[in-house]
């Protein structure tokens, strides 16, 4: 795990209020997100539509998304900034202009924060470097998804510990919490980012998979991450389940037997009410209904899918806000 030191040292190499890794956040940094969050939230639309005002947020995306790109644009509105939207779909990047060229352009146009996601990994590392803009991973390929991480983080905290708890957190806020992550772990940028953060809040994270999408040495398995093949046994030690869709986009090459993958790894309601019938659930979206979880526990009393959706607004709302070192970021030093 990374040093405070060497956090700050890998940061301060991209412009302040961009968020490329949740490996980036110290706890405290995770904690100022926590509280700006909670009192975004707690401000009226007028209030909250003064914090960005005359501030402009491109939006550039290389993939597809309906969550996280709505949830960003909204929360940019929400905060009284312009937005724009760039996909590769109906761009000049179709016609084969470069990352660099791209945000470049952006810049030229008056972008002040690009939020970017991207197949390749390691993309907005590059177009922070390039553009010196603020820039929001908001997905790059099989690496990170940061924001995700914060939202479920969110999510956890105030079903598992109440809202009020939401708003600051040390090294122990998780402590005694075990989170399993089952699925396609290999490919997955939202399982990455969980396991970096959540055990450094306390939590034991298990990881939940059959050997083709979760390979012995997936994730680089650190202190508070363990395998756990057996998904019932995981079950019965977890508070929280996160399910994960497997990405057909990605898995190109691997073979796997649907119906074997459906009998050993769906989260369905027999299988929850067994094991864990306690438990909160968790999915990133997009669901799979019939594959990886089923229809009466996606929309059954534990799940907070859809309160991980509205967390996801909230947290993106302090994330351009520390972006654009507004609210309690203002003089931020990071
Ligand atoms: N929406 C998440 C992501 O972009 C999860 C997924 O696509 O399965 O990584």
């Amino acid at each position: 795990m990374r040093r405070a030191s060497e956090t700050a040292a890998v940061s301060s190499k991209y412009s302040p209020g961009s968020l490329l890794s949740v490996g980036h956040l110290s706890v405290a940094e995770v904690s100022a997100i926590l509280a700006e969050t909670a009192r975004i939230a707690a401000l009226s639309p007028a209030e909250r539509s003064a914090i960005l005002r005359g501030r402009t947020i491109a939006l550039l995306f290389y993939e597809s998304s309906t969550r996280t790109r709505t949830s960003f644009e909204l929360a940019a509105k929400s905060l009284g900034a312009t937005t724009t939207l760039v996909s590769d779909k109906s761009s000049s990047i179709e016609k084969g202009e470069s990352l660099k060229d791209t945000g470049l352009t952006l810049r030229a146009l008056g972008a002040e924060c690009i939020i970017l996601r991207h197949s390749a990994s390691g993309a907005p590392f590059v177009l922070a470097r390039e553009t010196g803009l603020p820039v929001l991973n908001a997905g790059d390929g099989m690496h990170e998804h940061p924001s995700q991480a914060l939202l479920d983080l969110r999510t956890i905290l105030n079903r598992l510990h109440g809202a009020d708890k939401a708003t600051s957190i040390t090294e122990h806020s998780l402590s005694g919490v075990t989170v399993t992550i089952t699925g396609d772990i290999l490919h997955s940028r939202v399982a990455r980012s969980n396991a970096m953060l959540l055990p450094r809040l306390g939590a034991r994270v298990l990881l939940c998979g059959p050997t083709k999408l979760l390979p012995e040495d997936a994730l680089g398995l650190g202190p508070g991450i363990e395998i756990e093949r057996d998904f019932d046994r995981a079950l019965a030690k977890s508070q929280v389940v996160m399910m994960l869709r497997i990405q057909k986009e990605r898995i190109a090459g691997i073979e796997l037997d649907l119906n074997e993958y459906i009998h050993r790894y769906q989260l369905n309601s027999e299988r929850l009410l067994a094991s864990a019938p306690q438990a909160l659930v968790l999915h990133p979206g997009p669901m799979i209904r019939g594959l990886e979880i089923s229809d009466e526990v996606a929309d059954g009393a534990q799940s907070a899918i859809e309160e991980q959706v509205a967390h996801g607004l909230a947290i993106r709302s302090a994330l351009l806000a520390r972006a654009l070192s507004a609210g309690i970021f203002k003089g931020q030093t990071i």
